[in-house]
């Protein structure tokens, strides 16, 4: 019999009336012969209340205990024995699983704690019997038997661990979009849904603020392999609900050039001028930049030619700005720079695609698309799959467009 694991999130669990659709796509699933096992998260805005609960006890939410964990994995305890209720008045065999049930083993760091284990041993059977088993997504047991969750969005790993448990399952997540789209549909009116995606150029996708998937989700689904398919949990159940399969990559997948347009503008430009050219000076920006234990994505640095000063650009996300410029200025003699200075007015705007391995002309379609509309690149970067510029953050929705309609990916 073919295993299914059913994810849905916050907004799909929100209340009552959400609870009994997702009810009706689980006992579809059944009908249809399938064994199925759900996860699903705390209703929409449940974990920020229970968040401010822990905060009001005196915990510190910015450091995690295992109280807090406790609290918090208190709202995905709700949804399951909720969900597992409606379940059964729809005449579906269903019961609720808890983290320490399953069991789902965790590691100890409190509120980002990782899977360390989960077999199909107890809800494998349980689910083949015809019994769907209604996990709590976010939260797993720590070798001392207290709870710990896995960090915002956690449920998605939580389903994604049970899927590569129940060996060769699919995972589908409902959530409130139908699918995964080639740019932001608030900004390109014309963007359409992908039928597939491989895990690559999800994890693009994901790292750029495209919010569908937790990251960690699809390197968990990608190292072992699990199809993940993004479905809307807001159509109605009569309706065609294709959503988008995330997947190891296929041949057909390399001929699209490039799949989408993500932008973030979580990040911060920093720039160090007047820099003595020598290597040993790039060495240690860097090195402080590791010590203070910040994350530099592009780099760019202007030739330094014997004798004269050098200059460099690189970006870090918007929440470690203060962090680098600190661990700068402290080093100023050391690394010998004249003057730093740091923007935050600019946003990152990326092409992804798999096609980009084996087609040129990328990069030159991109920057006349910029060209044309007089946007200036103030930062490269690239990867096998991705190009990213940095611009000014004025021109985000602008470049957006372009670089969708460049590479003809305007639906018709
Ligand atoms: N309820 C948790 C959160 O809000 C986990 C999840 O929904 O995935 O982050
Ligand atoms: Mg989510």
């Amino acid at each position: 019999m073919s295993r299914l694991v059913m994810k849905f999130g916050g907004t799909s669990v929100a209340g009552l009336d959400r609870m009994r659709v997702a009810a009706s796509r689980v006992a579809r699933e059944v009908s249809a012969g399938k064994s199925v096992a759900v996860v699903v998260s705390a209703m929409a805005g449940e974990t920020d209340r229970l968040l401010g609960l822990a905060r009001e006890a005196g915990a510190d939410v910015a450091d995690p205990r295992d109280e807090t964990d406790a609290i918090l994995a208190t709202g995905e305890q709700v949804s399951a024995a909720m969900m597992a209720l409606l379940l059964r008045a729809e005449g579906v065999k269903a019961r609720s699983w808890q983290g320490w049930q399953a069991p789902v083993r965790a590691s100890a760091s409190h509120g980002k704690a990782r899977i360390d284990g989960l077999t199909d041993d107890l809800i494998g059977p349980a689910i083949d019997f015809g019994e769907v088993a209604v996990l709590t997504g976010f939260q797993g047991v720590t070798e001392n038997n207290r709870i710990a969750t896995l960090g915002r969005g956690g449920s998605d790993v939580s389903a994604v661990g049970l899927a590569a448990a129940l060996g060769g399952a699919q995972c589908d997540i409902y959530t409130d979009v139908d699918g995964v789209y080639s740019a932001d549909p608030r900004i390109v009116r014309r963007a359409r849904r992908l039928d597939r995606i491989s895990y690559e150029e999800m994890l693009e996708f994901a790292s750029l603020g495209a919010k569908v998937l937790q990251t960690r989700s699809v390197e968990l689904a990608m190292a072992r392999n699990v199809p993940l398919r993004v479905v809307s949990s807001m159509t109605p159940l009569e309706a065609d609900n294709p959503g988008t399969l995330v997947c190891a990559e296929d041949e057909n997948m390399e001929q699209r050039i490039v799949s989408g347009v993500a932008y973030t503008r979580d990040e911060a430009k920093v720039s160090l001028l007047g820099l003595p050219p020598s290597p040993q000076a790039t060495a240690r920006i860097f090195d402080r930049l590791a010590d203070a234990d910040v994350n530099v994505d592009m780099i760019v640095q202007s030739p330094a030619r014997s004798g004269q000063a050098a200059n460099m650009v690189f970006t870090v996300g918007m929440a470690e700005l203060d962090r680098a410029l600190e661990a700068i200025s402290a080093h100023k003699d050391e690394i010998g720079y004249s003057e730093l200075a740091s923007e935050a007015n600019v946003s990152k705007v990326s092409v992804i695609g798999l096609g980009m391995r084996s087609h040129s002309g990328v990069a030159q379609t991109m920057f006349s698309a910029l060209n044309e509309r007089g946007i200036a690149a103030q930062a490269i970067s690239t990867s096998e799959i991705k190009i990213s510029v940095l611009i000014d953050a004025e021109y985000t929705e602008l470049a957006v467009r372009a670089l969708h309609a460049a590479f003809g990916l305007d639906a018709e």
